[in-house]
């Protein structure tokens, strides 16, 4: 049952972007114990509960093999070395996402080749992958970004066609389902992050890598801890990318709450289709074709995220595109009200990528994405009231400005 509250609270309470502690509070004892059992058994690189968690964590994603290491930039990492991405190579990626993922790419010597996104799902659009096939391209590498996965049939077509590996980017996607499969089951492998504001957060750093290729996965584990067959005996250049046993401790115990979590998100997402349907504001969702004519638009037009049928979305982020991006956010945070750009600056236009040679325009649904979306609060505590906070607070803005 929720109470309507007074609509001064709904006017002035503040609303965090991500309430970590909202979370703890209702796992506090569990989590302690588990930290506990780890101090006394004194093991904490590794070990059993990294083995224990790399089970639970495979069997939740559908894989057969899963990995834990140090973090989801080294899950990408490690995942390249594994398939040999190596100096002249090609990696075909998107540019509408979080650095790690063109970045790790760069960091062996290999070149992001950059293609636009669908920009109704900001996901890497498979129509525009196959022109950008060259005799050094190695890898597909699509990022399932803010929780919904990308077009992965049409994907692993091409990359069978062109004998070309995949490697998904699922960092943000634990859970996440294209017809009824799991992220990181699909391609090749899959590269996970548990850093604490994914929906699987660790205490720290963390991540983890699954396949269901047990060669790739014998790969993965050796590459981890500097290539080891046995210990001291190096049969590749690996590196430490290991996962600490207290991190792998912590996650057990939310592993278990995820579905709960996700459930949680999904409602607010609906939430917010319904406050916003609500109000005089002119919002498009999913079943119109989104133009990507905000810029232009004279209304007061918001779009809302799009979720393709057959999928189930995690809502890792819940974002919408917007009008006067910037003066929106501004006027959100002076209210307390939390949001977040993700990502302001499309990775073909980062400044350590200028001798790729993209200039600005080049991939206009990504740079138009960057312009023009903005992350409201989706976490599981957030109340309905607190959403009545934020929807008020965006009407506000464009209707009394
Ligand atoms: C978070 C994230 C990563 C990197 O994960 P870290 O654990 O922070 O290193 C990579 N790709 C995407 C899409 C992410 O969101």
């Amino acid at each position: 049952m929720i109470h309507t509250p007074p609509a001064d609270k709904i006017e002035t309470q503040p609303v965090p972007l991500l309430d970590l502690k909202a979370q703890y509070a209702t796992i506090r004892d569990d989590i302690q114990a588990a930290i506990d059992r780890v101090i006394e058994a004194q093991y904490f690189i590794l070990g059993p509960e990294v083995a224990a968690l790399e089970e639970e964590v495979a069997a939740y994603c559908q894989s057969r093999f899963a990995i834990g290491v140090s973090s989801g930039t080294d899950a990408l990492l490690v995942a390249l070395m594994a398939i040999d991405v190596k100096a002249g190579d090609e990696v075909i990626t998107t540019p509408y996402s979080f650095f790690a993922t063109a970045g790790s790419i760069a960091r062996l010597g290999a070149k992001p080749v950059f293609v636009d996104i669908d920009p109704l799902t900001f996901n890497i659009d498979p129509a525009n992958i196959e022109a950008a096939i060259t005799d050094r391209t190695r890898a597909i590498l699509p990022v399932h970004l803010f929780g919904q996965m990308a077009e992965m049939e049409p994907i692993m077509e091409i990359a069978r066609h062109h004998k070309l590996m995949v490697i998904e980017d699922a960092a943000q996607a634990i859970g996440s389902e294209y017809q009824g499969r799991r992220a990181g089951s699909i391609g090749h492998l899959g590269c996970f992050s548990f850093f604490p504001s994914k929906n699987l957060g660790a205490f720290g750093d963390g991540g983890l890598v699954t396949t269901n290729d047990e060669d790739l996965a014998t790969r993965v584990k050796r590459l981890r801890n500097h290539g080891y067959r046995k210990k001291y005996h190096s049969q590749d250049v690996g590196g430490n990318f290991r996962l600490d046993a207290l991190q792998a401790a912590v996650l057990r115990v939310k592993l278990p709450h995820l579905d709960n979590w996700t459930a949680g998100r999904q409602e607010n997402a609906d939430t917010y289709r319904r406050l916003f349907a609500e109000t005089d504001l002119v919002v498009q969702s999913d079943s119109d074709p989104a133009g990507g004519d905000l810029q232009t638009s004279g209304e007061s037009k918001l779009i809302m995220p799009t979720v393709l049928p057959d999928r189930r979305h995690i809502y890792n982020q819940f974002v919408i595109r917007c009008q006067q991006r910037e003066a929106l956010m501004a006027y959100l945070k002076e209210r307390k009200i939390g949001c977040e750009v993700y990502y302001p600056v499309p990775l073909h236009l980062q400044e350590c990528f200028a001798e790729l040679g993209y200039p600005p325009g080049n991939l206009p649904a990504s740079e138009c994405a960057a312009a023009e979306t903005l992350a409201l609060p989706i976490y599981p505590e957030l109340t309905e009231s607190m959403q009545q906070t934020v929807v008020h607070a965006i009407v506000n803005f464009y209707q009394n400005p």
